[in-house]
């Protein structure tokens, strides 16, 4: 039995959403008639309270049409040192969007109102990039799945406004924090200028993101999503395993950060691990004592069946998903303890 905890991406599609995908009616997307794209679409916008959304191929490319939708070549973005659009999109913000950015460093990779004030360019010094945009992360991937509240998202709202700065969510996990919370969706349509979300992640789709925005913007990125070679024809395949995600596996979310939580008091009692990042989702990222290297330590859990990734050069992370089983559970504790 192989536990794999690499990612919440390693899910493989339930029966009901195979049979969900299998009797999808289908249509040419470029074309703009997939009626059950039109659908998931119309779906995500109808739950966060906007205009429009893309279905698009991968939360990279959603976060990637946002930026360079919502900037001008030498722009400035504003967003954490820790974030996946700076750290894991290969350099796509100068490539896509040709701006520039700026990297405050925040606790655990959550951004403040003063943290962004103290990286707001004036628009008044020629020798500046315009700040443009800043870019939240929920839930904080680097920062070991940590979620903002709707408070903290609403001062930082009012610092953009200050400033005329747009506000973009890279909400890949979204749904692991609003499960825990207990926000409604619409509460981000509102705070937000756009928003992406994943469907591939927690909740089970083999493929998919989507971009939710103005109707204006979400045409524009429209646009560069066919220059980019992000235009597929019967999408419609995958977007009926999105419309299904939506409706059954997001209250379940509940369930991985409650085997996260266990994870993490298996953990407590290994010698070798010296700290534990407090765990908020479904993310456990720890901490080897200095005499062990997490590329070996990695190794030597995939040796026992335990799949797992670096996020550093002493740091492993595991993350809980819908393919995991109790007795996966169970049976990692085992293995975790054999010496
Ligand atoms: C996974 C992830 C993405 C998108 O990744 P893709 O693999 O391109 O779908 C974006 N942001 C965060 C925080 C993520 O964890």
């Amino acid at each position: 039995m192989i536990i794999d905890l690499r990612s919440d991406t390693v899910t493989q599609p339930t029966p009901a959403m195979r049979e969900a995908m299998f009797t999808a009616q289908l249509g040419d997307d470029v074309l703009g008639d997939d009626p059950t794209v039109i659908a998931l679409e119309a779906k995500a916008a109808a739950m966060f309270g906007m205009e429009a959304a893309l279905f698009c191929a991968s939360g990279t490319m959603t976060n990637q049409l946002a930026i360079r939708t919502h900037t001008k070549p030498g722009d400035d973005v504003i967003c954490d040192v820790l974030s996946h659009v700076y750290q894991y999109e290969g350099g796509g913000i100068s490539v896509n969007a040709l701006a520039s950015v700026s990297l405050p460093q925040g606790e655990r990779g959550k951004l403040t109102p003063d943290l962004i004030r103290d990286y707001i360019y004036s628009p008044a010094d020629p020798h500046k990039p315009l700040s443009r945009l800043v870019v939240l992360e929920n839930t904080v991937n680097k920062g070991g799945g940590c979620y903002y509240t709707v408070p903290e998202i609403a001062a930082i709202r009012q610092v953009c406004l200050e400033n005329r700065l747009i506000l973009h969510l890279d909400g890949a996990r979204l749904f692991n924090a609003l499960v825990e919370t207990g926000d409604p969706t619409e509460a981000y349509g509102q705070l937000f200028d756009s928003i992406s979300i994943c469907l591939s992640k927690g909740l089970g789709c083999p493929v998919g993101s989507l971009l939710i925005g103005k109707a204006d913007m979400i045409r524009q990125a429209r646009r560069y999503r066919k220059l980019m070679g992000g235009g597929w024809r019967q999408a419609g395949f995958l977007a009926a395993a999105g419309i299904y995600a939506l409706d059954h596996h997001v209250d379940r979310l509940k369930i991985d950060h409650a085997r996260a939580r266990k994870i993490g008091a298996m953990l407590e009692r290994l010698p070798e691990v010296e700290e534990i990042l407090p765990i908020d989702t479904n993310i456990v990222i720890f901490r080897l004592s200095a005499n062990h290297l997490a590329a070996d330590y990695v190794e030597k859990l995939a040796a026992k069946g335990i799949r797992s990734v670096t996020f550093g050069k002493h740091l492993v992370r595991f993350v809980t998903h819908l393919d995991l089983t109790d007795q996966m559970i169970t049976e990692l504790e085992t293995r975790l303890s054999e010496r």
